[in-house]
């Protein structure tokens, strides 16, 4: 062990040198993947040596996620608060259904969960649960959803045809979890969205009506606090009085941008949250830290017990089911994805976890305010969004990722809104400063004149 964990050290000091270095590795083409990097497993060993060098080309090879020159997706960035809790989980390797196996990690996560649940003003009765990402905890929500609508799901099956309620821009996890929870996707309703990418709660009105009549048992709402592409958030108060009219169960999908709620600054963006049934968001994007970290909150534990809860023996044989959160989570065994954010809460406390949030609305806003005063630029993005999107001197989005990608440059990617396409530059990493925002926008001009434009590509 000793020795395996001085290599890591030596090897983790590579890493940071190389991420300042070269922060963006050249990709290898996955036709030669196998040809390049010995990744064939074999009937005998490797000895050590051999070992910590194949290690070592496979790690430098990899694409640098956590350096400043990547925007490819939402997160980014590496805290080291939040590093060294996640190694410590790795060390302990605890699984999270049991007091008696997971002890004092069992604490940690069950004070995260306590203080989101009266950070967003929920009862007492409140309750949640860490799963393995904001995919997973939205088709929890949907489960609790569908399960609180009619109490005999859990034996009979899903006889009704109940219907959900999401915006055209919400994420693809919630036709997903339509397809596993037995609702169907031909009973999802698509709600037309305003020209920022926000949900029309009157829209949403009106289809419930329409479902109603027909017959149909509404059952879920999916509001988004950040929506993928363009980080819009859902006016959550209005869509509340809907939903709560109808007796609706209400979700707020906060796995972008949920993390609003420690800014005082930027909490009004989720007005309305403290009226939701629901609600979940991802540390590990807009807090920074290490994938996975998802947090899943709902107003009545109860729901969350008759949903997901199912005695084994085997397994719950000390305590009570208050510190044996097995029974209240969608898996079996479960890492421990509390130690890491704790870590991180702990040692900046709130105050600086809105610090961070705040950093990225900052940088979005140096990046919005570049594009507006420079002519070759055009966005289509708004304020209140770390979602920056933009198109430079109509050279085709596409083009200007995918090559800036294959040359090893940066790490960005394109989306679209309404028939437009985009490149979309996502502020998530607050570690970056000014600089780097404008450092990102000199690369991708000096490389698309000179590589695209010059070269007529
Ligand atoms: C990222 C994201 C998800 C999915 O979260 P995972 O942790 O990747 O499963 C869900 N909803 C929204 C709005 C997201 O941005």
């Amino acid at each position: 062990m000793q020795e395996d964990l001085r290599f890591f050290h030596r090897l983790a000091d590579e890493i940071t040198r190389k991420e300042v270095e070269e922060p963006v590795v050249k990709p290898i083409d996955p036709k030669e993947l196998f040809n390049k990097i010995d990744l064939e497993l074999d009937e005998n060993g490797t000895d050590d040596e051999e070992l910590q060098e194949l290690l070592r080309q496979i790690v430098l090879n990899t694409p640098k996620t956590t350096t400043k020159k990547f925007f490819n997706q939402l997160f980014g960035g590496r805290n080291s608060k939040a590093t060294l809790g996640e190694l410590l989980a790795v060390m302990l390797n605890t699984s999270m259904y049991t007091y008696k196996v997971g002890g004092v990690q069992i604490g940690i996560e069950k004070e995260i969960i306590h203080k989101v649940c009266s950070l967003i003003n929920y009862p007492s009765t409140a309750d949640g649960t860490l799963a393995p990402g904001g995919s997973m905890c939205n088709f929890m929500a949907l489960l609790m959803a569908r399960d609180a609508a009619n109490r005999n799901i859990k034996t009979d099956g899903v006889q009704q045809s109940m219907t959900m309620y999401t915006s055209e821009e919400s994420h693809y996890s919630i036709t997903k979890n339509a397809m596993f929870s037995g609702l169907g996707t031909a009973q999802i309703r698509r709600i037309a969205t305003d020209h920022k990418g926000r949900m029309l709660p009157g829209e949403l009105n009106a289809q419930v009506h329409q479902d109603m009549k027909d017959g149909y048992l509404p059952t879920f709402v999916n509001a988004t606090a950040g929506t993928t592409v363009l980080g819009a958030f859902d006016p959550i108060d209005k869509i509340a009085e809907v939903a709560k009219e109808h007796n609706i169960w209400l979700h707020v999908d906060g796995a972008y941008c949920g993390s609003v709620i420690f800014s005082d600054r930027y909490k009004h963006l989720v007005k309305g949250l403290e009226l939701s049934d629901s609600f979940c968001f991802n540390a590990h994007k807009m807090l920074n830290t290490p994938l996975s970290c998802s947090i899943l909150v709902t107003k009545q534990k109860h729901n969350l017990k008759h949903s997901f809860a199912c005695d084994a023996n085997y397994l719950y044989q000390t305590d009570e089911d208050e510190y044996n959160p097995g029974k209240t989570s969608l898996q079996c065994g479960r890492r421990n994805d509390a130690l890491k954010f704790w870590v991180l809460w702990k040692s900046i406390g709130s105050k600086g976890l809105e610090k961070m949030v705040d950093q990225q609305f900052h940088l979005a806003e140096a990046a919005r305010d570049y594009i507006r005063n420079h002519e070759d630029y055009t966005l289509y993005s708004y304020d209140d969004s770390i979602s920056v999107c933009f198109n430079y001197k109509d050279v085709d989005p596409k083009v200007i990722c995918n090559q800036l990608y294959k040359k090893g440059e940066l790490m960005i990617g394109y989306g679209s809104y309404q028939g437009e396409e985009f490149v979309r530059l996502v502020t998530i990493n607050s570690n970056n400063e000014n600089q780097q925002i404008m450092d990102f926008f000199k690369v991708l001009e000096n490389f698309t004149e000179k590589e695209l434009i010059a070269m007529n590509v």
